[in-house]
């Protein structure tokens, strides 16, 4: 019997009973997961120590063979898995076990959604695995020694997954962890050999430890390995089936649902690696957080060294999951070494261009699959013409986009599509940025476009903005914004016979005179058919879209004026040359302003004031 002291009972963070709540009551329709979940994290704990002994070779102890061992008790109702592995000490098993120190947890439990099958994947990704346990156990018990320390020092925590644990210090002479699950009523099914050996191979037939059991045969006595204990990229791709790589996907993603796609190499020559990369179905709920570490884990031959190496990817790529191992690198490697060393810059544009060919075949070959995954990452991939300058024209061909000429909101458009089917004497590649497609579809800036037949691209991701400026042209043609400069649409003879911006005309001089300086200038509009007026930029400004882009994130932004053109063929127009009196015409005018800022999606600075001005001439009018 072991010696306890120094027992204490503590409440579980907040979010950790929540998590606990959904784990019981709502998640996993999978139970047997729990046991993926801890054979997953004894695995964890035997390379961490792995990687320690490369500096400290005593942490072994007297076991330096390093294993995962499952034993069941059909009296006790009891499943246990033990690990000699790195363990834990006691502030590790409350901070560990205790609450969940991982950044976003709350906007994880607010991203639930009640779905079962959307949610446990939600909660895989997470990594809240160790809490799986309570799906099965009405009380789990955990004791646990840390690797080099006193075996005084080992620590028991118990607890029933309701509202508190408790932890005491207790006498372990081995190091590792045990963990142990009493059954809750009902799932005795679980107390089999047979039944943990099948789920055993179904999760966990990859990990490179050996998992141990009893043999189940009277004659056999003692111990057999259950599983295949190879590290899985390691052995030759031919020999590796679709649900193998799934299902190793599974575990170093903490994913539920398969990867759309994969990739496993080996690259011999300068540098010696192997890659194998996998494309996710799903966005991860913290996608948008450039600085979350990406999730390739970097393994040196074999030895696991770090988790998420963000070298190993560059930002764009960060949904890919998988592994890269690799006999060049030293084992002592650390990520600020990482960050210098020329081998990882080799291994990283190897990586990245596998990535993309991987993409490349999915969107040739599997288009259906690859509308999918722009669905999830498109927003992703499109940084990609910031983070790579030197792949921009390659991945552009991976884009997708609106257009004038699609339909529903989903991306379908690539711009080799959009290069083949341009209008006669085309030269640009025409695109409007906007806050949302409605917004765009409805948008005056497309009228003269449409007109002519025109295609025009409908930009509505922020990162679009950035993309435009970054890409500039695809295979010979400039991106044009329809919302800037002058449009020189169709030939040089439409264009020459085209009105001259109309600087002569009266109107546009009171106009002029009416706004003050709200506007840079007035036109006369060559792109509008139907509406009053519109707001434009010059060509090398900024455009509005992106100045609200950039205001609504608190930057300061250069005050440029738009330009207003106006559609002197439009009847509100003629309207209005007609106003002598010089106040209600300075009304007029501001609400030309306005109703372009409004129809662009801007805000107005004066609602009440536009509002106040509108019924005034509303009134004025003759019934
Ligand atoms: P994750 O594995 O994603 O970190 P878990 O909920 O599965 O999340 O585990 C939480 C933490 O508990 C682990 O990160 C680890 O620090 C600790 N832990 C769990 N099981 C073990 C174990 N068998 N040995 C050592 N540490 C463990
Ligand atoms: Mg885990």
């Amino acid at each position: 019997m072991s010696i306890e002291s120094n027992q204490e009972t503590l409440g579980f963070q907040t979010e950790v009973r929540q998590l606990l709540d959904l784990m019981i009551h709502s998640l996993y329709s999978n139970k047997e997961i729990f046991l993926r979940e801890m054979i997953s994290n004894a695995s964890d704990a035997a390379d961490k120590l792995r990687f320690l002994a490369l500096q400290d070779a005593s942490l072994y102890e007297d076991e330096p063979d390093l294993r995962i061992r499952v034993e069941f008790d059909r009296e006790q109702r009891t499943i246990s898995v033990i690990d000699n592995g790195i363990g834990m000490s006691r502030e590790e098993v409350i901070d560990h076990l205790g609450t969940i120190a991982k950044s976003g947890t709350s906007q994880f439990l607010a991203s639930l959604t009640g779905d079962q099958a959307r949610d446990s994947s939600l909660i895989g990704q997470f990594g809240v695995g160790f809490y799986s346990a309570f799906i099965v156990a009405s009380k789990v018990e955990v004791t646990t020694r840390r690797a080099g320390a006193k075996r005084e020092q080992g620590v028991r925590w118990i607890s029933s997954g309701e509202s508190d644990y408790s932890v005491a210090t207790i006498d372990r002479p081995r190091r590792g962890t045990r963990v142990t699950l009493h059954l809750r009523e009902g799932e005795d099914d679980f107390l089999d050999g047979w039944r943990l050996r099948s789920i055993l191979h179904k999760y966990s037939d990859h990990i490179s430890l050996p998992i141990v059991m009893d043999s189940e045969e009277k004659e056999k006595k003692g111990e057999e390995t259950v599983n295949r204990a190879t590290a899985l990229w390691t052995r030759p791709r031919k020999e590796i089936s679709e649900a193998e790589y799934q299902e190793f996907y599974k575990h170093v993603a903490h994913e539920a649902e398969d990867a759309l796609a994969y990739s496993h190499n080996r690259v011999e020559g300068k540098v010696e690696y192997t890659s194998l990369l996998f494309i996710p179905a799903r966005a991860p709920f913290d996608l948008w957080d450039r600085e979350r570490r990406r999730g390739v884990k970097l393994y040196v031959r074999r030895i696991f060294i770090m988790d998420d190496a963000e070298q190993l990817l560059p930002p764009y790529l960060r949904f890919v999951r998988g592994i890269v191992d690799s006999a060049d690198l030293p084992l002592n490697i650390s990520r600020e070494i990482l960050q210098q060393d020329r081998t990882i810059d080799t291994i990283r544009s190897g990586c990245a261009r596998k990535v993309v060919e991987m993409l490349v075949d999915m969107a040739e070959k599997e288009p259906e699959k690859y509308a999918r995954f722009w669905k999830e990452f498109g927003r992703v991939m499109k940084e990609g013409v910031i983070d790579a300058p030197d792949k921009r024209a390659e991945i552009a061909r991976l884009f997708r986009f609106s257009s004038t000429g699609t339909e529903g909101d989903a991306q379908t458009l690539s711009l080799q599509e959009y290069a083949g089917r341009l209008a006669t004497d085309q030269k640009f590649i025409y695109y409007l940025t906007a806050d949302n497609l409605a917004a765009a579809r409805s948008s005056p800036h497309l009228e003269a476009l449409r007109a002519r037949n025109i295609e025009v691209l409908l930009l509505t991701d922020p990162v679009d903005e950035w993309v435009v400026m970054h890409l500039a042209e695809f295979e010979g043609l400039p991106l044009r914004s329809v919302a800037k400069g002058d449009l020189e649409l169709g030939t040089e003879a439409e264009t020459g016979a085209a009105p001259p911006s109309g600087e002569q005309n009266a109107l546009i001089q009171r106009l002029r005179d009416a706004l003050g300086d709200q506007v840079k200038d007035v036109r006369s509009s060559r792109r509008l058919t139907t509406s009053a007026c519109c707001l434009v930029m010059e060509e090398q400004e900024l455009s509005r879209h992106l100045q609200r882009i950039l205001e609504s994130t608190g930057q300061k932004v250069p005050q440029q004026k738009p330009v207003l053109e106006v559609n002197l063929s439009h009847a509100l127009l003629g309207r209005v040359e007609q106003e002598p009196d010089p106040e209600r015409f300075r009304k007029w005018a501001q609400l030309l302003f306005d109703q372009a800022l409004l129809s662009e999606g801007g805000q107005l600075p004066d609602p009440a004031g536009f509002v106040q001005r509108l019924n005034a001439l509303l009134l004025a009018a003759p019934r």
